[in-house]
């Protein structure tokens, strides 16, 4: 089993990229900001601790998502690797995905970064907000604590992938297709 990372900050592109990876390569696409907003929508005990959070623009707890995580990889069947998507979002999970990946086998094959301007950011994700809906896109105050939460908390990951190798950093200010095939070029050639 494969397990790849797209890395970035929010509004960078890595939903829309996993979708048409995942489908590629046969990879459960786990994207926790979507696990999260389905458990909102169906009022869960789960989506009712989340909510408020989310709403701020702040990280939910690392408790929480690695549980997630450790189930959906758990009970997925069928796939060929996983495609984590919004994960992990601090040093510790990625610490605690590392750990667990070994106790079963695996390994991160590769952590895939899409970079991009601030405020080509805060552009996309104030445009999103009008095709999905998210109320955290439609609030600039929201947006721009999310890319602030980013910066403090998830970007300091940046130094541990690049110690550990794997790490391909891309211009992500490029249209979705060309993204998607630097993307493949780069798991194509991994083998
Ligand atoms: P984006 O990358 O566009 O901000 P996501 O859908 O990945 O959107 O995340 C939306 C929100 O869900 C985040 O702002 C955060 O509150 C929560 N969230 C998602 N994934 C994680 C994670 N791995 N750790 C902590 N919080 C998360």
């Amino acid at each position: 089993m494969k397990n790849f990372i797209i890395f970035g900050p929010p509004g960078a592109g890595k939903g829309s990229q996993a979708v048409i990876l995942a489908k590629r390569y046969n990879l459960k696409h786990i994207s926790t900001g979507d696990i999260l907003r389905e458990e909102i929508k169906n009022g869960t005990k789960l989506g009712l601790k989340v909510k408020s959070l989310m709403d701020e623009g702040a990280l939910v707890g690392d408790d929480i998502i690695l549980e997630i995580i450790e189930s959906v990889i758990l009970n997925s069947k069928g796939y060929s690797g996983f495609l984590y998507d919004g994960f992990p979002r601090t040093i510790y999970q990625f610490q605690v995905l590392d750990e667990f990946l070994q106790k079963i086998g695996y390994k991160t094959d590769a952590v895939i970064s899409l970079v991009v301007k601030e405020e080509i950011l805060i552009k996309r994700m104030l445009r999103r907000a009008e095709i999905e809906g998210r109320a955290d896109d439609a609030d600039i105050e929201v947006v721009k604590k999310r890319i602030a939460t980013y910066r403090e908390q998830t970007e300091p990951l940046v130094e541990i992938f690049e110690k550990r190798g794997r790490y391909y950093p891309l211009e992500g200010d490029t249209t979705i297709e060309q993204s998607f095939n630097e993307i493949c070029t780069i798991i194509d050639s991994l083998g």
